[in-house]
C-alpha cells in the first residue's frame, strides 16, 4: 500500500477525502515518526504539545459539529485519518489520539449539553485540552456494570469517590469522562457519565504503570477522594450513563479498526522489505515459497478486514446500528494483528527479538489490541447475544 493510492481508496474515498488522508499521512512522518522512539523510551509522548499542533489542522474534530470547532465531515473522513494512525511506529499513539477523538468525546458530543460542548468538546478540538475515559477499575473491566466509584448527588455537586483502573492518558488529562455509579439500585439506570476536570482537589494520579506493549502511551490509576464536581458536568441524563457508555464504546471500537489495518499491512510490507535483502541458504528468503504463501494469507485476511471496516461505514453513513459488525471486527482485527506481528517476527529470525528491531515493538503493541476496548471474549458475548443465542 506504501504511498501509493490503491483500488478501494479511489472506489470509496473522494479526492477530498483523501486529501485529508495525506495532510495525516505528512503529519505522522514529519511530527510523530522521527520522535516516537524517544517518547517510546520515556513512557509517553508530549500530549499537549502534539494535540495542539493536531487541533490547528484540524484533525481532532473531524465528525464533530463546526459549532465548537469540528469540521462536520462524515465517517469516510473519520476512516481516512484513523487508517493513517496506523502508520504511526508506536501503536500505543495512536491509541492516545483516538482516546481524545473516539473514547473521551463522543457522549459528550452526542449528549452533552451546551455547557459542556463549549467548555470541554471545543477545548478536546482545539487541542488546548487531553481527554481520558476513565471506566474501568481493578473489580471492573469485562463486566463494566460492576463499578464502585460512586458520585453522591450533594446539592449543585457530585461527590465523587473511587478509583479507575489503566487510564490511558491518565498522567496528562486535563478532563476525564468518568462512569460513576449514581445509584444503589440494580440495573443498568444507575450509572451517570461525569466530565471530570482533572485539577480538582482530592484527585490523585496513582504511578505511571508499566507495560509490556504500547509503551509510549501513559497509563495510570487515579483516585478520587470526595471530589466535588458541579451537576452540571454530567453528561446527558442522570442514570443513563452506563447506556451513553455503551454508544460510546461503539466509537472507541471502530476507531481502534482501520489503524490496526494499516498498521498491519505495514508490518507484512516492512518484512517483505527484509526478507528480501536477507539471504539464507545462498538465496533472499523471499524465494520461499512456504513464506511467501503465509504473507499472501494474511495480506487476504488484512483485505477481508478492510472491507468489512468500509461495510461498517457505509452502515454507519445509513444510520444503522453496527454494534455485531464493530464487534465482529474488533475480534478479527486484535486476533490478526498478533497473528501477522508473530508471524512477520518469526520470518526476521533472531533479529526479530532485538528492541532495535521494529518488528519486536509491533509485536508487543499488537496484544494489547484484544484487550484494550473490550476484550476477545466481551466481542464474542455481544455477537452472540445480537444473534440470539
Ligand atoms: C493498555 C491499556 C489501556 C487501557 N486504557 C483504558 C482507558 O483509557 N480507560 C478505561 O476505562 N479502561 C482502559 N483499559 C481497560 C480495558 O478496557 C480492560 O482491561 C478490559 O476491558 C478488560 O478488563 P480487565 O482487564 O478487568 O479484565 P477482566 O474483566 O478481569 O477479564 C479477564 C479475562 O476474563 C475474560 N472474560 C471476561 N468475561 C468473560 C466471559 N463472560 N466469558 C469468558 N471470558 C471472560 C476476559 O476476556 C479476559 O480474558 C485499558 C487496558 C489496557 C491494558
Amino acid at each position: 500500500m506504501g504511498n501509493r493510492l490503491d483500488t478501494s481508496e479511489q472506489i470509496y474515498f473522494t479526492k477530498d477525502h483523501n486529501m485529508v488522508r495525506r495532510a495525516v499521512r505528512d503529519f505522522v512522518n514529519k511530527e510523530i515518526n522521527p520522535f516516537v522512539d524517544e517518547w517510546e523510551e520515556q513512557g509517553y509522548a508530549p500530549l499537549k504539545k502534539l494535540f495542539k499542533k493536531m487541533g490547528e489542522l484540524g484533525f481532532l474534530g473531524i465528525r464533530y459539529d463546526p459549532k465548537y470547532g469540528g469540521q462536520g465531515l462524515d465517517y469516510w473522513y473519520e476512516t481516512a485519518f484513523l487508517e493513517e494512525l496506523g502508520h504511526i511506529k508506536a501503536l500505543g499513539l495512536a491509541v492516545a489520539i483516538t482516546v481524545q477523538t473516539n473514547m473521551a468525546t463522543p457522549a459528550i458530543d452526542e449528549f452533552g449539553s451546551d455547557f459542556l460542548k463549549e467548555t470541554y468538546l471545543k477545548a478536546a478540538i482545539k487541542g488546548d485540552m487531553v481527554g481520558a475515559i476513565a471506566v474501568t477499575e481493578s473489580g471492573a473491566g469485562s463486566d463494566v456494570a460492576a463499578l464502585a466509584t460512586t458520585a453522591k448527588r450533594e446539592k449543585d455537586h457530585y461527590a465523587i469517590n473511587g478509583s479507575k483502573m489503566f487510564i490511558t492518558n491518565g498522567t496528562q488529562a486535563d478532563f476525564y469522562t468518568l462512569l460513576a455509579r449514581t445509584s444503589d439500585d440494580p440495573g443498568y439506570h444507575s450509572f451517570s457519565l461525569i466530565v471530570v476536570p482533572a485539577d480538582l482537589p482530592g484527585i490523585t494520579i496513582g504511578r505511571k504503570l508499566d507495560k509490556l506493549g504500547v509503551r509510549i502511551s501513559d497509563t495510570a490509576e487515579i483516585f478520587f477522594d470526595n471530589v466535588m464536581v458541579p451537576v452540571e458536568n454530567r453528561i446527558g441524563a442522570e442514570g443513563e450513563g452506563f447506556i451513553y457508555q455503551m454508544k460510546q464504546f461503539q466509537h472507541e471500537r471502530f476507531s481502534l479498526l482501520p489503524f490496526t489495518c494499516t498498521a498491519c499491512r505495514d508490518i507484512v510490507d516492512l518484512t517483505v522489505e527484509y526478507i528480501r535483502e536477507r539471504v539464507v541458504f545462498g538465496k533472499p528468503l523471499i524465494k520461499k515459497q512456504v513464506l511467501r504463501h503465509r504473507l499472501a494469507d494474511w495480506l487476504t485476511e488484512i483485505e477481508c478486514l478492510r472491507q468489512l471496516i468500509y461495510h461498517i461505514v457505509r452502515m454507519k453513513e445509513a444510520g444503522l446500528d453496527v454494534t455485531r459488525e464493530i464487534s465482529m471486527a474488533k475480534l478479527v482485527a486484535g486476533q490478526l494483528i498478533h497473528k501477522v506481528a508473530d508471524g512477520c517476527l518469526q520470518m526476521h529470525g533472531g533479529m526479530g527479538l532485538m528492541s532495535e528491531a521494529i518488528i519486536s515493538r509491533y509485536y508487543r503493541d499488537a496484544r494489547g489490541l484484544s484487550i484494550g476496548g473490550g476484550t476477545d471474549e466481551v466481542m464474542r458475548d455481544v455477537i452472540a447475544k445480537i444473534e440470539g443465542y
